[in-house]
C-alpha cells in the first residue's frame, strides 16, 4: 500500500461542517458542534483526528480541536484582531510593528483550525490562500525598509502553500540584501507532521538562515512521527523552537507542562521559545488562564527542569503594543543597591551591586 501523502492525510479528515457528522460522538454534540463549525472554520487532518483520545471528553486534543459551544458565549470585551495585527499592517498580508522584523502572511488557511485561534476572527473572514499580487507588494515594502532583517512567514499556515510557492517566497527573499533570517512559523509538526518532506525542506534550501518554530501545547502531540520530522528539520540545519499557549483544560497543570517542556527538547531536540498567555479573541474565554496562575505555574519549571527546557511566558498586549515578558518575578524587595530574591525552592537571598 502507498503511504498517504500529506495532501491525502488533509483530504480524508474533517475539511467541512457536514463531515462532522462521521465521528464517534452523539446526536446532541454533533448538532452543536456543526453549529459552531458553521460560524467558525473547521479542519482536522486525518493524522490528528487519530490522537483523539475518543473515551476522554476532556482529552487534551480533542479539547484544542473539537468545535464546542462555549466558542459563541463571546465576551463584549473580547476583541476581533486581539493583538493589533491590523494596526501596524503598511501593506495587504504584512505586518511591521517592530523595526528589524516584519510578519507575512503568505496564506490565511491552516491544516487545523485551532479552537483557540488568536487570529480565528480574522481567519473566518479571510480564507484566501497564496497571492502572488499581495506577496510582490510585501515584498517590495520588505525591500523598501532596510532596517528590516527578518521575514517571518505566519498566517493561516504558511506550510499550507506548495513547494513551488515557498520556493518562490523564499527566492524573493533571499534576493534582499538585507534580509538574514527566514523564519516559519507552523502548527504543521503537531498537527500533520508528515508535510515535512525532503521536497519541502530542499524547495526551502538557500543561503539565508531558517528558523522553524513549531506549536506544540501537549505531549500527546509528539509523536514518532513528530520525531521523525523534527529530525529531517534539524538535519537540513534550522533552528527549530517551539511557542506553545497556556490552555485551560489542556496544559494549565505543571505535570503537563513539565512533560511538555522535558518532550521539547530532550525527544525532538526542540528550544521551548514563548508560552504565550491565550489572547482577548472572540469565543476564546473558556481557554484563557489568569496571569497569576500562568506565573505560578513558571515558578515550578525554573530550577525543577533543565534551563533549556524553560520558555519566556509573554502576552501580546491588544493594540498592536506588542509582547511583554511577564515573568514570574523572583525579586522580593529592592532599594537603590540591592535586592533580595526568592529562588526556585522558596528561600530567599540578598544580593548586594557592588560597582565603582
Ligand atoms: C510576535 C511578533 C513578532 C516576533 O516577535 P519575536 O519576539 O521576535 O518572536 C514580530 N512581529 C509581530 C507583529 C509580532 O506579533
Ligand atoms: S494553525 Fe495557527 S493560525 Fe491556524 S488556526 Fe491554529 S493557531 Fe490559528
Amino acid at each position: 500500500m502507498p503511504i498517504p501523502q500529506w495532501t491525502d492525510e488533509l483530504e480524508q479528515g474533517i475539511n467541512k461542517p457536514e463531515d462532522l457528522a462521521r465521528l464517534k460522538l452523539n446526536d446532541q454534540d454533533i448538532s452543536q458542534m456543526t453549529a459552531v463549525a458553521n460560524i467558525y472554520k473547521i479542519r482536522i487532518p486525518r493524522y490528528y483526528l487519530n490522537l483523539i483520545d475518543w473515551e476522554n471528553p476532556n482529552d487534551p486534543v480533542r479539547r484544542q480541536i473539537l468545535p464546542s459551544a462555549e466558542e459563541l458565549l463571546w465576551d463584549e470585551r473580547e476583541l476581533e484582531d486581539p493583538v493589533g495585527d491590523l494596526v501596524h499592517s503598511p501593506t495587504d498580508r504584512l505586518t511591521h510593528r517592530y523595526p528589524d522584523r516584519v510578519l507575512i502572511y503568505p496564506t490565511y488557511q491552516c491544516s487545523a483550525y485551532c479552537r483557540f485561534c488568536f487570529r480565528k476572527n480574522r481567519l473566518r473572514e479571510n480564507s484566501q490562500g497564496f497571492s502572488e499580487s499581495a506577496f510582490k507588494k510585501a515584498l517590495n515594502y520588505v525591500k523598501a525598509h532596510t532596517q528590516v532583517q527578518e521575514v517571518i512567514l505566519t498566517g493561516g499556515d504558511p506550510l499550507m502553500l506548495t513547494d513551488q510557492e515557498l520556493a518562490y517566497i523564499r527566492e524573493g527573499l533571499e534576493a534582499i540584501e538585507h534580509i538574514r533570517m527566514i523564519r516559519i512559523h507552523t502548527r504543521m509538526i503537531a498537527t500533520l507532521p508528515r508535510r515535512i518532506t525532503r521536497d519541502l525542506l530542499a524547495a526551502l534550501k538557500g543561503p539565508s538562515m531558517k528558523c522553524i518554530v513549531t506549536h506544540i501545547n501537549h505531549p500527546r502531540e509528539i509523536t514518532s512521527e513528530t520525531a521523525d520530522a523534527c529530525r529531517r528539520i534539524r538535519n537540513a540545519g534550522y533552528m527549530l523552537l517551539n511557542q506553545s499557549v497556556i490552555l485551560r483544560g489542556v496544559n494549565n497543570n505543571v505535570e503537563t507542562l513539565r512533560e511538555l517542556m522535558r518532550e521539547l527538547v530532550y525527544t525532538l531536540g526542540v528550544k521551548p521559545y514563548y508560552l504565550h498567555h491565550c489572547d482577548l479573541a472572540r469565543g476564546t474565554r473558556h481557554f484563557r488562564t489568569t496571569i497569576s496562575e500562568t506565573n505560578m505555574l513558571m515558578r515550578q519549571l525554573r530550577g525543577h527542569i533543565s534551563g533549556l527546557c524553560i520558555p519566556d511566558y509573554v502576552l501580546d498586549l491588544p493594540g498592536g503594543y506588542g509582547k511583554i515578558p511577564m515573568g514570574p518575578s523572583y525579586i522580593k524587595s529592592r532599594d537603590a543597591h540591592s535586592r533580595i530574591f526568592t529562588n526556585y525552592g522558596g528561600e530567599s537571598c540578598a544580593y548586594q551591586e557592588i560597582v565603582d
